[in-house]
């Protein structure tokens, strides 16, 4: 199936309220226009310079969304234009997310990411921290971005049994952050889960936004 196939496969089946993330990193633009083509409005990067790039290639309609661990050092060549940026793994990069926001007159939209895989490499917050955080008067203070919801990834495995639980674990996380810290905001409604080898038991897990990259496009070379 071709790129413009999958999209449209994977958009009909995901259902309203459901978002697909096209993770396009290491793709040529030309394969990025092609999604457009179909539809596909929503792209995810893991690297500043590569959609940086990418940015000036493609319509101005797009949604970027960052995935990947961020550097504070690049927010700002991001913050003019980033829609959503899933991977805050820490309060310092938060606030550097805030400081460029300001810079640019606008509120950046955020999702936390959390630790929920047993791979120890795996960037993110614990719920001991971001309750430390969010009851933080240094949190308080940011005025230029928004908390919209969490973000995680399960552990790279054929145990479908282990994903589950994981997935399970962040959307506990969210309902727990949602109601002692986000009760009346309904901006706080996101979960990103599920990537192409899960993305369907996270969307029965409650996902709101997949993240799915080689199923479209291919196998990214090595
Ligand atoms: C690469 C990547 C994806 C997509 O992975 P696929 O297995 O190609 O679908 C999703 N999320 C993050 C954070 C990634 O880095």
């Amino acid at each position: 199936m071709g790129i413009a196939d999958q999209i449209i496969r994977i958009k009909a089946e995901l259902g309203e309220g459901i978002r697909l993330v096209a993770v396009s990193k290491t793709r040529p633009a030309e394969d990025l226009l092609e999604a457009y083509r179909a539809g596909q409005r929503i792209f995810g990067e893991n690297k500043v310079q590569e959609l940086t790039g990418k940015h000036g290639l493609l319509p101005e309609d797009v949604e970027w969304h960052f995935i990947g661990h961020l550097q504070t050092n690049k927010v700002r060549f991001i913050a003019p234009f980033i829609s959503l940026i899933h991977s805050v793994d820490s309060f310092k990069l938060l606030r550097t997310i805030d400081r460029e926001g300001r810079k640019n007159k606008r509120r950046i939209s955020c999702l936390l990411q959390f630790h929920i895989a047993r791979e120890e490499s795996k960037y993110g917050f614990s719920m001991t921290e971001a309750r430390e955080m969010f009851a933080s008067a240094d949190f308080a203070a940011l005025e230029h971005v928004d908390i919209c919801g969490v973000m995680g990834m399960a552990t790279n495995t054929f145990d479908q049994e282990l994903v589950r639980a994981e997935f399970r674990e962040l959307k506990s996380i969210f309902g727990k952050i949602k109601q002692d810290f986000f009760g009346r905001q309904n901006s706080f409604s996101e979960i990103s889960m599920g990537m192409s080898g899960d993305y369907p038991l996270a969307v029965e897990e409650g996902s709101t936004l997949v993240r799915v990259g080689s199923l479209i496009f291919g196998e990214r070379k090595p």
